[in-house]
């Protein structure tokens, strides 16, 4: 950008510089302002710009290629606007600018995009006004003891003072609880600046003996952590062999290096079980960072973590760009996860920018699963990234034995999913009062409603997509957009009444199922419908460790990272689900999912037992999660994918053209596939519809770019997919490695 040529006077010419200011705006590079005279910037400043009639807050950007425009280049243009003034605050780092642009180019986003995302709290560049946070008292009057005010002393007794509101969520109890030990003395109401000292995690707190496997491992990443090793590591280990342990040991070593650690995590509903093990370790929780962290609280820990007090986060994917001063190391946790891969507006993986933050940084980078991507193995194989293994289940703890349920010779009743082999398993957990687990990927009540006079399919008005019952809440819903409309007594089509009927389950039926068939039992489900925020998550893995619920029922939800000690049954109601579908990763996908929640099962003492049901007992993904045979599973996958050049030996990138008129999208796709640049190593597939042909009311046609790895696809899309120039109403939207195809 900027304007070259034009006059000025030689006064001007002598005090004014230009510098280059990205904005967090989707535009196509920096803008160039005018230096006041006497206004020191350097690279990562931000600063206040004029921009239209407007003013924004930006960060003075590095010069265009480093030595041929400097920040003291002479002006020599006065259409240049000033820029207003130098926000009296930190400045980004040059690794975190060097990221931002990395991710710009890799993802196709314009760079002011990707900074948005780097500055996702503006308000925290300044700070805030003190809040009002409640301590002990210290000589506090005698009081009434409830329950819930003994909740709250427990909560403050040796750990930090915070607000009423965080407070008695902490506690569970209300803020009038809160306020009412306030008012007879109890807890002493205190002003606290916004950036008041964090307790500090504590390295040196005594911890468990390690194994000598864990041993190994850890004194590997120990190693790398101090050495500021730009390594990647692949930490590979069954469920419960003690990775989380184990990456612990590098946690610690970069605190006593004086370093920050991210530790990414897949979902939400993880966190509430790691923190209370961090700060068992640690002595305090890390900082949590995602989109149910409240905006002010995110705020204070933008702040933390610009200026260094926080030394550990936990966070979603979005924590990656977070301004750390100082990272020593990172750490992604259930790294196959496909939460990883954001898909809205910038389209990034969380774990390869990981890596790409990691090397840009010096900081060692570690991966961690039980059961890896096909991407990390490659990677691995190829020698790029380290691997270190954790054979076995720590304390011997023997995995658990999964079975296949032939639904084809044991099929369950008419309209009812659980078969008599699983419905025996399950009674026989109850009486040796244990507790089972059964998993269904699908929310609701019925994935579909039919009209049994003319066989009419409900459907959502805005999307290719059937209308899910949730029969709870009483209404139909998309689960693509959102719409949701009360289920009709009458078909729309023909007008016949009452003859709408539910089809296939949903994790509500099995629930109603499961009350027919054990009335006793005390059932629970676990989904996002009914898990809305960390604590509700907490509360309910709570009521199951504190053996409060027999049967959960659950989506994937429930596949996560928990550690339920007397689970020793999981039915997975319908193992063939994921294997649908047009997905290239649909094998690898289901292997991961199952296998994790197959890991949920036995993790003490008590043996855990897996049945799968499904049609296709012989699916080399059902034979090898029988077999325990993970890696010759793996390694037929590469070899399937490799012979079709598919990623990750390949590189692929999907071109989605949306639009609300069918024929411009049509039109547009059609001249993204004319203009197409023939070539050996460059082929594109398509246009096709979607799967999703329809979604939020916006017609969708699919292009799909596949190359060889030593092609930068990224440039050859900028040359082809910049040369046709859609209507305004038609989007191009381009996702390098896709992991989603609807
Ligand atoms: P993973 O992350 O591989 O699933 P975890 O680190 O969560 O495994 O360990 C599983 C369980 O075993 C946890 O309860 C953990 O505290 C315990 N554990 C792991 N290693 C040790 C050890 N060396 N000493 C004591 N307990 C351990
Ligand atoms: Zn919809």
């Amino acid at each position: 950008m900027g304007f070259p040529g034009a006059s000025s006077t030689d006064q001007e010419k002598q005090s004014a510089r230009r510098v280059r200011v990205l904005l967090p705006l989707p535009l196509a590079g920096p803008y160039d302002y005018r230096v006041p005279p006497d206004l020191p910037l350097i690279p990562g400043d931000f600063v206040q710009v004029p921009l239209g009639k407007q003013t924004r807050v930006g960060v003075v950007w590095d010069p265009f290629e480093p030595g041929t425009e400097d920040s003291s280049a002479v002006v020599v243009d006065s259409r240049l606007r000033d820029i207003e003034a130098r926000l009296d605050t930190w400045r980004m780092t040059d690794s975190m600018r060097r990221f931002v642009d990395w991710v710009s180019a890799y993802s196709m986003a314009a760079p002011g995009a990707v900074l948005r995302m780097a500055m996702s709290i503006p308000e925290a560049l300044s700070p805030g006004r003190p809040r009002i946070v409640y301590r002990l008292a210290e000589n506090p009057p005698d009081y009434r003891a409830t329950a819930a005010r003994t909740r709250v002393v427990a909560e403050l007794t040796d750990r930090p003072a915070r607000g009423a509101t965080d407070l008695a969520r902490d506690s569970g109890t209300g803020v009038g609880v809160i306020r009412g030990l306030a008012d007879i003395g109890v807890l002493e109401a205190v002003e606290l600046s916004d950036d008041a000292p964090l307790p500090q995690p504590d390295p040196r707190l005594p911890r468990p003996k390690l194994s000598d496997d864990q041993a190994d491992a850890a004194a590997d990443l120990v190693a790398k952590t101090q050495n500021g090793d730009p390594s990647v590591t692949l930490l590979d280990g069954v469920t419960g062999a003690g990775k989380t342990e184990v990456y612990f040991e590098a946690v610690a070593a970069a605190l006593e290096a004086g370093k920050q650690v991210l530790v990414l995590l897949p979902e939400i509903a993880l966190t509430a079980q790691f923190l209370d093990r961090f700060e068992a370790r640690f002595g305090t929780a890390p900082q949590e960072w995602h989109s149910d962290v409240p905006r002010a609280r995110r705020r204070r820990v933008w702040r933390a973590v610009a200026d260094g007090r926080a030394r550990v986060v936990a966070g979603a994917r979005s924590s990656l760009f977070l301004p750390f001063q100082d990272l020593g190391l990172i750490v992604v946790d259930e790294e196959h996860d496909l939460s990883y891969k954001q898909e809205d507006g910038v389209v990034y993986h969380a774990r390869d920018m990981a890596v790409v933050r990691g090397r840009l940084q010096n900081a060692p980078v570690i991966l961690v699963s039980a059961t890896p991507s096909l991407e990390t193995t490659a990677n691995v194989e190829a020698g790029r990234y380290d691997t270190l293994h954790l054979p076995a289940r720590h304390g011997g703890a023997d995995l658990p034995a999964i079975s296949v349920v032939d639904l084809r010779r044991d099929s369950p009743d008419r309209n009812c999913w659980i078969s008599p082999p699983l419905k025996q398993a399950l009674a026989d957990t109850l009486a040796q009062e244990e507790q089972s687990l059964l998993f269904l990927n699908r929310r609701g009540y019925a994935p579909l409603t039919v009209c049994r006079a003319c066989g009419h399919r409900l459907e959502c008005p805005q999307c290719t997509a059937w209308l899910v019952e949730h029969r709870f809440a009483g209404r139909l819903a998309c689960h693509h957009c959102g719409y949701t409309a009360p289920k009709p007594d009458a078909c729309p089509e023909c007008g016949a009444e009452d003859r709408m009927v539910a089809c296939g389950p949903g994790v509500e039926r099995l629930a109603e199922e499961i009350d027919t068939l054990f009335p006793k039992a005390r059932v629970e489900l676990m989904t996002s419908d009914t898990i809305w925020s960390p604590t509700a998550a907490a509360e309910i893995v709570r009521r199951v460790q504190a053996h409060e619920i027999d049967i959960l029922i659950g989506t994937q939800l429930v596949a996560k990272g928990h550690h339920f000690p007397m689970l020793t049954l999981v039915g997975v109601v319908d193992a063939d689900l994921g294997l649908n579908g047009g997905d290239l990763r649909a094998a690898e996908r289901t292997y991961q999912l199952l296998h994790q929640v197959a890991g949920r099962a036995g993790r003490e003492d008590r043996p855990g037992r897996v049945l799968l049901q499904t049609h296709h007992p012989d699916h080399p993904v059902m034979a090898a999660l029988i077999e325990g045979a993970r890696d010759a599973f793996m390694a037929a996958e590469a070899e399937q994918r490799q012979a079709g050049n598919w990623p990750p030996f390949g590189r692929l990138a999907a071109i989605i053209v949306s639009g609300p008129d069918e024929s411009h999208v049509e039109g547009v796709a059609r001249a993204l596939a004319r203009s197409a640049p023939q070539a050996q190593d460059f082929k594109v597939l398509g246009p096709a519809p979607a799967p999703l042909a329809l979604l939020r009311g916006r017609h969708r046609r699919r292009l799909l770019v596949r190359t060889t790895r030593s092609v930068r696809i990224q440039d050859r899309l900028r040359a082809w997919v910049g040369t046709v120039k859609p209507p305004n109403s038609v989007r191009v939207q381009i996702d390098i490695d896709p992991y989603s195809f609807l």
